[in-house]
């Protein structure tokens, strides 16, 4: 694959203003929904099959203060997505530039995707009967434009471009927040194989509600990497042993007829 594009998510500048929610919102046509206060300034509680990006808030109590910890969350573009391997109607592939795509015409709505992400991230739309999930914007940068969410950003928190340069960037970033931010990391460099969309974080991952190191489920890994590949023949065995107990069944009775003929003629 070429040289891989992706957006730096830079926490330290973000405002929690949720114009990339929004933004996000207006270029893909999705409705609005309906949210109610919970006691958090977190105003979408969830991804939803008519949101692709949220802003996630996390509070704690720290040095007798409050203190928010908040990321922009959506599909990470995985380099070696898992949605991808699972997907079996293969709706879903990754473009030129590393963006993970879904076809919505392959697409059945079968949510394997979602149970196979690391990142919880693909969420059921049951208007459409589809799997929805965050494009990267393809359409948009494939004409040379910015993802509509990058493009709404006032504070300079969200800057799309190519990956290693991205990378490079966010290393910088974290030497410098390092003397104030002890535990600043980037975040999607390494985990679940690396992903195109990456992080500044002020502080551990799990503060963000991050998981450290996103895995996926044992029984997906079981899936791809033991029954998959000889899924063909398990579907063999089985119809061949479905034939063989029915033939056997049908003998057994046909045998056990002719005996009680014989002994009633007997
Ligand atoms: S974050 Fe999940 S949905 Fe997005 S590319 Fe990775 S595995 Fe697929
Ligand atoms: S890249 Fe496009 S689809 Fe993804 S969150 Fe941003 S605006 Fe939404
Ligand atoms: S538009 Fe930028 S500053 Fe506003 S919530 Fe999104 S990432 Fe944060």
């Amino acid at each position: 694959m070429a040289k891989t594009k992706g957006y730096l998510v830079d926490t330290t500048k973000c405002i929690a203003c949720r114009g990339c929610v929004v933004a996000c919102k207006q270029w893909n046509q999705l409705p609005a929904e309906q949210t109610r206060f919970t006691g958090s300034y977190q105003t979408v509680p969830d991804l939803t099959g008519n949101t692709f990006t949220i802003i996630s808030f996390h509070e704690y109590e720290e040095d007798g203060r409050i203190r928010w910890y908040f990321a922009k969350r959506q599909c990470m573009h995985c380099l070696e997505p898992v949605c991808m391997k699972v997907c079996p109607q293969k709706a879903i592939s990754i473009t030129d530039t590393g963006a993970v795509v879904r076809d919505n015409d392959k697409c059945v709505g079968c949510q394997y995707c979602a149970a196979a992400c690391p990142f919880h991230i693909p969420r059921y739309n049951p208007t459409t009967d589809k799997e929805t999930k965050c494009s990267l914007c393809a359409e948009r940068t494939a004409e040379g434009d910015l993802p509509a969410c990058v493009k709404a950003c006032i504070t300079g928190a969200l800057e799309y471009g190519n990956r290693d340069e991205l990378l490079a960037k966010a290393k910088e970033r974290v030497n410098n927040l390092i003397g104030d931010y002890p535990n600043a990391n980037v975040y999607g460099e390494t985990q679940a194989g690396g992903t195109n969309i990456l992080y500044v974080l002020a502080d551990v991952p799990g503060k963000y509600g991050f998981e450290e190191d996103p895995k996926v489920s044992t029984a997906i890994t079981a899936w791809q990497n033991v029954i998959k590949p000889y899924f063909p023949w398990l579907i063999a065995l089985t119809a061949a042993g479905s034939i063989f107990s029915f033939f056997s069944t049908r003998l057994l009775k046909v045998g056990k007829e002719a005996h009680e003929g014989e002994s009633l003629h007997g």
